[in-house]
């Protein structure tokens, strides 16, 4: 945390978010930094601060205010920013993240106020350490870090994109307790295909069509050297780049830097947790699952590789455990011998016929599973449900795609065509569905589940490397999270109100997976709590 000190002027504490306290400044503080005057004479405790922010987001008119009120605050004063997310989780959560973060990067050109994070652009190449260099602090121990190609199911959005790594962080901060101040959003401006973007006055990012080839390959080797030397303890996380780039990039990386993609391996690990929750519903075993993907991009191809990684571990070859998982693109059925079938999906294509209408694959292929990860909106009929719970007695339903909008389905649409029999969970978040006199609570498939611990172990345990294991731990630890009553209701995710305590958990156990140095309560005890630091003693 950054601390007052003796030196700071009253101009200094007020502007700087991660210090000041507003109203909350105690008269000894006032006198001693020459507050008083400057602030109305009250003095308010946090909670009273918090009541007063709450009367104010509540009324607004709707999500995309609130998400501007809401970043005002964390301009002006994070630890009470901080304080209402932690506290109010599962209804802060779709307002500072997905979906309305969505709403927010397409109007990022009108919505911006303050700067936030470092922004990198092609014209930086050759320059990028001494961008990196005008950060606040060297001591870094999260980036999130985006080009933009690929914000949520949305697209192309640019540099408009940065608020999805101001985004993320937050959720390190609110799920795992990041410090704040050892957090860094970072954009890589790259240009845009976005020709709506292009044309527009408000647009902040460089206009200039995307760059490709070696040149945006030589600007990314040069970015992960040098962000790495000068950030030498952050953990970099890749977010939102396109599917041409995400897993490539990945796999370039990951065995060289201290880095991850959430968009791969977050999603697979939230994704296989998911998973491993419906099995304590249905009662089948890893083995006995057929998973049917619709979507073969960077997150499926993930969940796909990350469930047989899992499967492997009951003495299965990997290459055996892949056949369980079919995939279908948007040229239909992934299968043997079609043409221009990229790497990634070869060793999940199966000898079998060229097929693309999807009640027709659910068919013949009688998946246990049926996960949307294709960023089609309404993807899923009727039909292709229906016959799912034909065949299952417990379909298990993911309809992941973001913001709600894309989502495969809608968990009433689900509920209703499977007749209640499905186990559902998607990206956004739906309400409650009530059914022949029975309440059925979709999962929310969010990898706020996975990253943060992932994050807080990684850099509680100073692990060289992030590796695809951790995920593995990680989706251990929330399925064995689900109590006896998140199951009865059909619940493969926990209560977004425990997510501190599972992530916690999950560094906890990928910490142990890296030495036997590091207790649980050391690490709970450097979380940040978001509470005033007390100037008093
Ligand atoms: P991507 O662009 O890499 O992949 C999309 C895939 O969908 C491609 O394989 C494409 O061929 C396929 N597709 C497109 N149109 C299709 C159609 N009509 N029929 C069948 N397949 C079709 O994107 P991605 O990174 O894999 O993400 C996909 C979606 O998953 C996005 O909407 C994203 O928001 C969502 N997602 C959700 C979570 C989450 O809920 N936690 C996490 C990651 C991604």
């Amino acid at each position: 945390m950054n601390k007052i000190n003796k030196m700071m002027t009253a101009e200094q504490l007020l502007h700087d978010p991660l210090l000041n306290k507003g109203t909350a400044f105690s008269q000894k503080e006032r006198d001693l930094f020459g507050l008083n005057g400057l602030l109305p004479p009250r003095i308010l405790t946090i909670n009273e601060q918090k009541t007063r922010i709450l009367k104010n987001f509540n009324s607004k008119q709707n999500n995309i205010e609130k998400y501007i009120y809401l970043m005002g605050l964390h301009d002006r004063n994070e630890t009470l920013f901080y304080r209402i997310i932690i506290d109010k989780i599962e209804e802060m959560m779709p307002i500072i993240y997905t979906p309305t973060v969505g709403e927010a990067c397409e109007k990022f050109g009108y919505l911006y106020r303050r700067p936030r994070g470092l922004y990198i652009s092609f014209k930086d190449k050759g320059n990028i350490k001494s961008i990196l260099k005008n950060w606040q602090s060297n001591t870094v121990d999260i980036i999130v870090v985006t080009d933009g190609e690929r914000i949520l199911g949305l697209g192309d959005l640019g540099a408009n994109g940065m608020g999805i790594p101001i985004g993320k962080l937050s959720l390190y901060t609110s799920c795992a307790g990041i410090d704040p101040s050892k957090t860094l959003p970072i954009m890589l401006d790259l240009g845009t295909e976005n020709k709506d973007l292009l044309n527009n006055p408000n647009y902040l990012g460089v206009k200039h069509n995307r760059v490709r080839g070696n040149e945006y390959n030589e600007f990314i080797d040069e970015f992960m050297d040098a962000v790495s030397y000068i950030f030498p303890d952050s953990m970099i996380q890749f977010e939102d780049f396109a599917n041409r780039n995400a897993s490539r990039l990945l796999k370039k990386y990951q065995n060289n830097y201290r880095m991850m993609n959430d968009d791969i391996q977050g999603t697979a690990s939230m994704c296989v947790a998911g998973i491993l929750g419906s099995q304590k519903i249905t009662g089948r075993n890893l083995s006995e699952e057929k998973l049917l993907f619709y979507g073969a991009g960077a997150a499926g191809i993930g969940i796909g590789d990350l469930y047989a990684l899992a499967v492997s571990k009951t003495g299965i070859s990997v290459e055996n455990a892949r056949k369980q998982c079919w995939f279908i693109d948007s040229r239909g059925l992934v299968v043997n011998g079609r043409d221009n079938l990229s790497d990634d999906k070869k060793p999940f294509a199966h000898k079998f016929k060229q097929l693309n209408d999807l009640t027709e694959i659910i068919s013949e292929i009688k998946p246990t599973a049926l996960i949307g990860v294709s960023g089609q909106g309404q993807a899923f009929t009727e039909n292709a449900i229906r016959k799912m719970s034909e065949i299952n007695n417990r379909p298990v339903i993911f309809a992941l795609s973001n913001p709600t909008s894309k989502s495969e389905c809608s968990a009433e649409q689900a509920y209703n065509w499977a007749e209640g029999k499905c186990i559902f969970a998607s990206g956004s978040p739906f309400n409650p569905v009530h059914l022949d006199g029975k309440t059925h609570i979709p999962g929310q498939g969010n990898n706020a589940y996975v990253f943060p611990g992932v994050g807080l172990g990684v850099v509680a345990s100073k692990t060289k490397r992030v590796t695809d294991e951790m995920f593995l731990i990680a989706s251990n630890i929330i399925s064995n999270s689900l109590s006896k009553h998140d199951l009865e209701n059909g619940r493969v995710f926990p209560p977004l109100t425990k997510i501190r305590e599972l992530s916690l958990n999950i560094a906890t156990a990928i910490t142990k997976s890296v030495t036997d140095k590091i207790s649980k309560d050391s690490i709970e005890n450097k979380m940040y709590k978001a509470y005033y630091d007390n100037y008093d003693t």
